[in-house]
């Protein structure tokens, strides 16, 4: 129940009408007892929101599409991966004072914490947002990055960056790359039955992570699953990143070992899962 004690925390974004985030974080509030709520504030103006989070106050706000990279000029602390990766998702506001972080790189490395990464050939579908946080991680681990992008200038500035090479249609072929992920949103609810990639590029032993999380199992990965390879939703990095978001803001890790369980059947008669 709400009351006059009752913290506020926000996502914000635009447009926001797909976000699961307020779903994840009452879960979480609810388990570990804190009196607090998740707002959906589409906008624009990511500036306008920065204000109200100080004068509300918003404690915690998570920061979605296409807002992530502009937010930062308006926080008074960038925290060091973020500034890396040039991207901050959430933002903690500690008695007035903005620090801005990115949790989306701890949700990749919680997706893939059982898939051996160091000197694997790893291919990054998409140049965007999403693909910075995957870069840092891939090269902080060690990995052979190929990146494959329908605009060939973006995909080549993000290899410059993050050391990579840049791959053409003709060079995705079987037997390449040993893990394959998607950070483009093609195959995203409602357009369920596009996949970025042709079918006979999966095979078994690779491992296939699609950033989508709308819907669980995506055909990108029930092509790869039929392959008898080994697929991780994004519904995996989502759960992770929320969590770590839960943590900067309450100062400890929440105890919810069941929470991917319990967001799913929530979710259940939204989402289209094969659970
Ligand atoms: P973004 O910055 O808009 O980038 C989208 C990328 O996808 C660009 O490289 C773009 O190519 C490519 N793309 C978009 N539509 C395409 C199409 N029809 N055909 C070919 N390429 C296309 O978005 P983002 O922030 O990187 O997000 C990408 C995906 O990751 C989204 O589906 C998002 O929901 C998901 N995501 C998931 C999580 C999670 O927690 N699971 C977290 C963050 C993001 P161009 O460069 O040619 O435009």
């Amino acid at each position: 129940m709400t009351n006059a004690e009752t913290v506020i925390n926000a996502v914000t974004g635009f447009p926001l009408s797909h976000t699961w985030s307020p779903q994840l974080h009452s879960l979480i509030y609810k388990k570990v007892n804190v009196n607090a709520v998740m707002l959906a504030f589409p906008q624009r103006d990511i500036e306008a929101v920065i204000q109200c989070m100080r004068t509300l106050p918003i404690h915690m706000l998570a920061v979605t599409i296409p807002h992530k990279e502009t937010v930062m000029k308006y926080l008074d602390v960038i925290e060091e991966t973020a500034k890396e990766i040039g991207a901050v998702n959430t933002v903690i506001n500690a008695k007035g004072k903005l620090y801005g972080y990115n949790t989306d790189i701890l949700g990749i490395e919680e997706a893939l914490k059982k898939t051996p990464i160091k000197a694997k050939n790893v291919l990054i579908i998409g140049a965007g947002g999403a693909a910075r946080p995957l870069c840092l991680f891939l090269k902080q681990y060690g990995a052979k990055i190929f990146c494959y992008n329908r605009t060939v200038e973006k995909a080549e500035a993000l290899m410059k960056e993050f050391g990579g090479n840049v791959i053409t249609e003709k060079d995705l072929v079987k037997g390449k790359f040993d893990v394959i992920i998607n950070a483009t949103p093609i195959g995203m609810s409602p357009n369920i039955n596009e996949s970025p990639l042709p079918q006979n590029i999966f095979h078994e032993g690779q491992t296939v992570f699609d950033f989508i999380y709308n819907p669980l199992e995506t055909k990108l990965l029930k092509d790869a699953k039929n392959a008898g390879a080994t697929t991780i939703s994004g519904v995996k990095m989502f759960i992770a990143q929320g969590l770590f978001q839960a943590q900067l803001w309450l100062g400890k890790e929440p105890k919810y070992p069941d929470i991917e369980k319990d967001f799913l059947n929530i979710l259940s008669p939204h989402a289209s899962h094969s659970h």
